[in-house]
């Protein structure tokens, strides 16, 4: 990076225990930034920039250095969302260099939809209209969809003085759940989003319920994308449920010739399988959940062990599904000593009650 290129900002950062927190980035970033860590300091970086975290009186001291104003505004909230996350109830605190709140996050792009239609019996598609759709071409697959309340001008997020982001509040706050890109059609300037349809008795589905009722016209936005770029690896094991499909139909519709992939999915039934077409060598295993005997089945986390087990070790693992499923598929990567920087392993839902991904 050239420094007459560089936007610089700088912040402190005073949480209960510095040393334990700086264990806690380096161990969240590893997936999405290569980290150096020596005794008192972890340094990150990524095509966003670098960020240089120290260890001094007790307090972290933080240094970034981004390309663009963007990319630093970005980095900054992204860094101050998980240091308020990691500290969790215990009181901390995170001051800038310069405070100056942003009225609307740079990464918001306002969106139409175009066309919703299903794709399998439970998996709605729908296609927006996105102004300017290069952001999303080849790198970051995630979004959060933001849909503002029935017949109110929406007032989109902006920054808080901490970095955080500035939620709308009352009135004006926003349905947002995390989504997919699952294709861009760069021609027609459109993006699209795959939404499962799952039905939770007594309970609400707001995200799936969009999909259901939304209308060619109707506008809503999308924060991003982010969290979760395309693996690139010669052998990759792809392992998710329904809410990953897209995204593996993604990857799988992306990587190179020459790529060896192995898939486990599970679905509902035949019926809820989709083609995957890909130039990469692929091997689908499709798991059907109404072939089990009990609701509660481990049969996805079972195929995930064994497959995981059996892979050569330089293969990208890429998991997505249930928070419990994660969690056991993730013990048995940690377990094989599996390198960090080969793996995304995320939760998508999660079976407790009121568990939304952006509740
Ligand atoms: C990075 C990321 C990318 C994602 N991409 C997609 C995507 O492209 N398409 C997609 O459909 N989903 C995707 N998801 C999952 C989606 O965000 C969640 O399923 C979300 O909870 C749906 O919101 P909702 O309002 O419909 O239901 P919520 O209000 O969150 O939950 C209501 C009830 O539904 C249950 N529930 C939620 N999700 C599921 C599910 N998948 N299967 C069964 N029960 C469920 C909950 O346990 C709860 O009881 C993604 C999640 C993440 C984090």
């Amino acid at each position: 990076m050239n420094a007459s290129q560089e936007f610089r900002l700088s912040g402190i950062a005073t949480p209960k225990d510095a040393s334990e927190m700086l264990g806690e980035i380096c161990e969240h970033f590893v997936e999405h930034a290569d980290v150096h860590r020596t005794e008192n300091k972890a340094t990150l970086t990524s095509k966003l920039g670098s960020a240089e975290i120290r260890i001094e009186d007790r307090q972290l001291s933080i240094e970034l250095r981004c390309p663009s104003q963007q990319a630093l505004q970005l980095s900054q909230t992204s860094l101050a969302e998980h240091l308020f996350y990691f500290a969790g109830d215990e009181p901390f605190e995170l001051t800038w260099s310069q405070t100056a709140r942003l009225a609307r996050l740079p990464n918001i792009h306002e969106v139409t939809v175009v066309s919703c239609e299903d794709v399998t019996p439970h998996m709605r598609r729908v296609k927006f209209a996105c102004a300017d759709v290069g952001p999303f071409i080849g790198g970051e697959m995630h979004v959060r969809l933001l849909v503002p309340p029935k017949g109110r001008l929406p007032i989109w997020p902006g920054q808080r003085e901490d970095g955080r982001v500035a939620w709308p509040e009352g009135d004006d706050t926003l349905l947002v759940r995390a989504y997919t890109i699952r294709a861009v059609d760069a021609e027609r300037g459109e993006l699209w989003i795959d939404f499962l349809q799952h039905p939770s008795p007594g309970v609400a589905t707001p995200g799936a319920d969009f999909a259901r009722d939304t209308q060619p016209g109707d506008k809503v936005a999308l924060l991003g994308p982010g969290g979760g770029a395309l693996p690139l690896a010669t052998n990759l094991l792809l392992i998710g449920d329904e809410s990953a499909l897209p995204a593996i139909a993604r990857i799988v519709a992306e990587v190179p010739e020459g790529t060896q992939i192995q898939a486990i999915i599970e679905v509902e039934n035949q019926e809820e399988e989709q083609p995957l077409p890909s130039r990469a060598s692929l091997d689908v295993l499709w798991l059907h959940r109404q072939t089990y005997f009990s609701d509660h089945s481990k049969r996805l986390r079972d195929e995930a062990h064994a497959a995981i087990a059996a892979m050569p070790s330089n293969t990208f693992v890429w998991v997505a599904c249930e928070k419990e499923d994660i969690r056991s598929i993730k013990a048995s990567l940690k377990t094989l000593q599996h390198d960090k920087k080969k793996m995304y392993a995320a939760w998508y839902w999660t079976r407790k009650p009121g568990g939304s991904t952006d509740g």
